[in-house]
């Protein structure tokens, strides 16, 4: 595969990422490309990083580079090893797996203190004494300047004394920083001498108690870029103001490597990566440069780990995977195929505007992609009991159900049929509606696969609900059709009472009812309803996360949660598509 913007194997959709990659490498400022997805490992990954991975990944793949996961482990109060693994195990599932060596951030802690030791030696960055309000205070306003750090004239020599006693822990956390020197007066915020090391006395996942200082994100993120060979570097809006600094750093960065290549972590780094069969990154690599695009965001949902982590830590949710959560782990576990998540991605596309996505859009995808490949089942979840006078008792028939209307290729299977049978409740009413086209008192209906039915008797219970109906079959309309040619309004599904499977049905919704939901919106208490259903036997058979469809229900899937006892069933969505409304009245806005 060439690098040719008009090789887009992967689908692709052009976009101005995708374009100033192409002019990259048509101009011959790069010669192959290199991308990567930072995680911070302190939370689950959710579909605004699905959007993330399969941009960086789709990047790469089109343009026969790499793209590899970067954990991006610089906070270690945050950070877990449970996240570093949920994060690589979603990530497969979605459909992407690392290029080359797991990267961690802290693979280059000492690379990192290296680079900023010749910052400090060039008087391009300093130790300061201020705590961090007094650094705050003193950074000035988009109108106002900032006011120099009574530190910032220290020289090299006592800052290099200085940032070594730092790293040698020699003082409480919050007592010093590093700053880089930049401009105190700049109209950019990020380059008003913003800190690059902090001192943090809190065990590393992975270093342990070797350093007792952090690099910052800003500090880290683009050396790490440059360090892993990284072409592209691709991240959200927000970081948009971060260009300069990130330019700064990269171009310092530069010459730091020209003046010391033989510096022992980052070759050997460096030579792991090299392993992907590309050249060192030496005197010609190119440094990364960093391009922002929209954020995705969705309605009915938060995407930010911290909310996300919030409504975890505070029992709203079940967890992390909780089948409400738009986290890949609970998108999973309510049944979203990873195909209409990548889907999804693409066609959301990649761009700067910002604004929510209805959540419909998404909803829409997993219906396409659930609709060619669940097969379909027949479940009752409020169920009601129908005897069925004239069906010979103790007689049971196996009828043929295809398992999808469309395509023969997924087969059928047998659904037993006998005297007693539930329907859902809901597809009865005593006084019928208009247009009400299901059972009602002296009403026909079919039943899917089976007869014809009609409702003799409603049997009441004492407090006056329909405890049981009463009806008659006939004969002839086995298979569901008439030999006289007669029509019937509804066809309704059903479970023969004496063969159902008992299960809990939980009937997800949106978490949030609201469209944008606020900082003190509550999830939806509606959105987890579980009610005890009845389901034909095959289902007892079904597998933890394979696709169903409970005809006219919905799409469902087992959880895989589910200890003994009862299965347990999550609804993926509902039946009912309302994305084509929504496109029209968006349309007609
Ligand atoms: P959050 O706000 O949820 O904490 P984050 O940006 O802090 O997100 P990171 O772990 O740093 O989370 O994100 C890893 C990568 O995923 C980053 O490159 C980030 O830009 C990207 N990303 C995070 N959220 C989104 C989103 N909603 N849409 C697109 N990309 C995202
Ligand atoms: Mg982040």
């Amino acid at each position: 595969m060439t690098g040719r913007a008009d090789d887009r194997p992967g689908g692709g959709r052009g976009d101005f990422i995708r374009d100033a990659v192409a002019a990259d490498l048509a101009a011959g400022r790069t010669a192959e490309v290199a991308t990567r997805f930072p995680p911070e490992p302190n939370g689950y990954l959710h579909i605004g990083h699905a959007k993330s991975i399969c941009l960086n990944f789709g990047v790469a793949q089109e343009f026969g580079g790499f793209c590899h996961l970067r954990l991006d482990d610089t906070n270690p109060e945050k950070e877990d090893r449970t996240y570093t693994d949920a994060i690589e195990r979603d990530m497969r599932w979605l459909g992407f797996t690392s290029d080359g060596p797991r990267a961690f951030a802290s693979d280059n802690f000492a690379a990192l203190y290296d680079f900023a030791r010749y910052l400090v030696a060039r008087s391009l960055a300093y130790v300061d004494d201020q705590s961090a309000e007094e650094i705050r205070a003193h950074r000035g306003t988009l109108t106002e300047p900032g006011t120099d750090s009574p530190c910032r004239g220290r020289t090299p020599a006592e800052n290099g004394a200085l940032f070594e006693r730092m790293r040698a822990g020699e003082f409480p956390a919050g007592a010093r920083v590093l700053r880089a020197r930049i401009d105190m007066a700049s109209g950019n915020m990020n380059l008003r001498d913003p800190v690059l090391y902090r001192i943090l006395h809190a065990p590393h996942a992975r270093t342990g108690g070797e350093w007792p200082i952090y690099p910052t994100y800003d500090f880290a993120h683009g050396q790490c870029d440059a360090l892993e060979g990284v072409t592209h570097s691709l991240c959200t809006l927000e970081f948009a103001d971060h260009r300069p600094l990130y330019d700064w750093l990269a171009g310092h960065f530069r010459e730091y490597l020209l003046s010391y290549p033989k510096l022992t972590p980052l070759w050997r780094r460096r030579k792991r990566h090299a392993s992907r069969e590309r050249e060192l990154p030496g005197a010609a690599a190119p440094v990364p440069r960093q391009f922002e695009f929209a954020r995705l965001e969705l309605t009915h949902t938060v995407l930010s780990k911290r909310r996300l982590a919030a409504l975890v830590e505070s029992g709203a949710v079940e967890g992390w995977d909780d089948p409400r959560m738009p986290t890949l782990a609970g998108l999973r576990r309510r049944g979203f195929p990873p195909e209409a998540i990548r889907e999804f991605c693409a066609r959301v596309g990649v761009g700067k505007r910002v604004g929510a996505v209805e959540i419909e859009a998404l909803e829409h995808c997993v219906r396409e992609a659930l609709d060619r490949s669940a097969p379909r089942r027949m479940a009752v979840l409020r169920p009601l009991k129908v005897l069925i006078e004239n069906y010979p008792e103790g007689r049971v028939e196996r009828l043929e159900a295809a398992n999808h209307p469309r395509d023969p290729g997924m087969g059928a299977r047998e659904i037993p049929f006998g005297r007693e049978i539930y329907i859902e409740r809901d597809d009865f009413a005593m006084d019928p509606p208009r247009k009400f086209r299901r059972l009602a008192p002296g009403r026909e209906v079919r039943l899917r696969y089976a007869y014809f039915v009609t409702c003799r008797e409603a049997v009441m219970d004492e407090s006056g609900e329909v405890a049981e109906l009463r009806c008659t079959y006939d004969p002839e309309t086995r298979g569901g059709a008439a030999p006289d040619g007669r029509k019937v309004r509804g066809a309704l599904h059903w479970v023969s009472c004496a063969h159902a499977v008992d299960a809990r049905a939980r009937l997800t919704g949106r978490l949030f009812a609201e469209p944008a939901p606020g900082p003190d919106s509550r999830p939806d208490p509606r959105s987890l309803e579980t009610v005890e259903a009845k389901l034909e036997p095959a289902l007892a058979e079904a597998a933890p996360g394979a696709p169903l469809q409970f005809e006219r229900l919905g799409y469902f899937v087992r959880d895989s949660g589910a200890a003994s006892g009862a299965p347990v069933f999550n609804r993926t969505l509902t039946l009912r598509d309302s994305w084509a409304k929504i496109q029209e009245a968006n349309a007609g806005a």
